[in-house]
């Protein structure tokens, strides 16, 4: 079996203390030892690390969306949402099937040079789990629905389905549902989804309360969002106007229990109550709320203090500059100045995995997997955790179940 030792000048295990001077040891791609480092040699088939490296758990990306990396750039800042996400269809609605498989390659490849291990992956063409299986990332497919017109959303229903079934073909990578929002899926189509997630014990991935445009159309069915819908040919006549916020109309339709929310920019305290009650993992993507320029963010405080299971995602490439959960927990740090930077490294590796269900992954642990990063620290004076605000220090080589994925040198 093959065995791989890890040195580290710090060892930061997340799911326990601090190690100074730490030793790791995979075995056939689960973690056998984690402690001190032990004098004694030991026989290896590869050793890494040394005195400057600090070992963190893989990162856990727990939102994003590959198929749109190749979007990086394509579009310009200051776009209201209503006009970005028209980008963002007319862009996609261009692509190719080889060009759809290469951003997802190329967004794997940043995702593993950048420290993370785990994906959760929103996908509209189920193409990203052979990618990913093939590239050794672990990850969730979450495929993806969109279709707010009743009169598709039983054929959008079914399409979805096979691709999931389909997608389970695939080793290694965990088939999951994503209807996309409140606002772009049709109400019966949202209970439809959570209770197929349900009844197949798969995850379910939603964005929620993202923007104000989507708060305004919940709440009383006009804005922007609306217009979208009319000039997409895609409104419904049917739909009632909820009249709540999208966190509410959620709980109401019963579509909320056991999700992932992803962003929660615009909630309450009655919202925050309803996400402890029903179970709710909320991903909050910081790079993604800047690179729009947004001043009101998830309050990530108040929902840690409130027990909710907070994880980090980078969002796609079409919405941000970069696809690194690091400089996502460093954006973390400079917003929230009082939460501790053991919290926020925790969002960025074991919340990611819980929210995504991993039961083995995001922190370092004897029987978990051997997914690990070391991380080069050229000064030390700032203690363990100095990667957290300075960008200068960097992913030096990435694991993955015992497999050296990504070294620098
Ligand atoms: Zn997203």
């Amino acid at each position: 079996m093959k065995k791989l030792i890890l040195n580290g000048g710090w060892l930061l295990p997340v799911s326990s203390p601090p190690i100074k001077g730490g030793t790791v040891i995979i075995e056939g791609g689960t973690i056998v030892y984690v402690g001190k480092s032990k004098d004694e040699p030991c026989e290896a088939d590869s050793l890494l690390g040394g005195e400057n490296i600090v070992l963190i758990p893989g990162l856990v990306n727990a939102h994003t969306h590959l198929e749109l990396t190749a979007m990086e750039g394509k579009v310009g800042k200051g776009l209201s949402f209503k006009e970005w996400v028209e980008a963002v269809i007319s862009y996609r609605g261009g692509m190719s099937k080889e060009a759809v498989d290469n951003s997802i390659r190329q967004g794997v490849e940043i995702l593993i040079s950048n420290g993370t291990t785990t994906v959760g992956d929103f996908t509209s063409t189920g193409r990203s789990a052979s990618i990913l299986a093939k590239l050794g990332l672990r990850g969730v497919a979450f495929n993806e629905i969109v279709s707010f017109r009743e009169d598709a959303s039983q054929a959008a229903f079914k399409g979805v389905k096979d691709r999931i079934e389909n997608g389970k073909k695939t080793t290694g990578i965990i088939q999951g549902i994503a209807p996309h929002s409140p606002y772009s899926v049709s109400a019966s189509l949202l209970r439809d989804c959570h209770n197929y997630a349900e009844k197949m014990d798969i995850p379910i991935s939603i964005h929620i309360a993202e923007t104000g445009e989507e708060k305004v159309f919940i709440d009383t069915g006009k804005g922007p969002l609306r217009d979208l819908l009319n000039s997409l040919g895609k409104w419904e006549e049917s739909w009632q106007v909820p009249g709540m916020s999208p966190v509410q109309y959620l709980s109401r339709l019963g579509a909320l229990d056991g999700t992932i929310g992803v962003h929660l920019n615009l909630i309450d305290d009655a919202d925050i109550e309803i996400l402890k009650e029903r179970g709710v993992s909320v991903v909050y993507c910081p790079g993604s709320n800047r690179w729009f320029g947004r001043e009101k963010v998830c309050p990530v405080e108040r929902l840690l203090a409130e027990g909710i299971n907070v994880a980090l995602g980078t969002d796609g490439l079409s919405s941000n500059s970069n696809l690194s959960i690091l400089e996502e927990m460093r954006l973390l740090k400079k917003e929230f100045a009082s939460i501790a930077d053991e919290e926020i490294l925790k969002m960025g590796t074991l919340n990611g995995a819980k929210a995504l269900r991993f039961g083995d992954i995001g922190a370092i642990e004897t029987g978990f997997r051997g997914d690990l990063v070391g991380i080069r620290l050229e000064n030390q004076g700032g203690g363990p955790y100095n990667f957290l605000s300075d960008t200068k220090f960097q992913v030096e080589f990435v694991i993955i179940g015992g497999k050296i994925v990504y070294k620098k040198h």
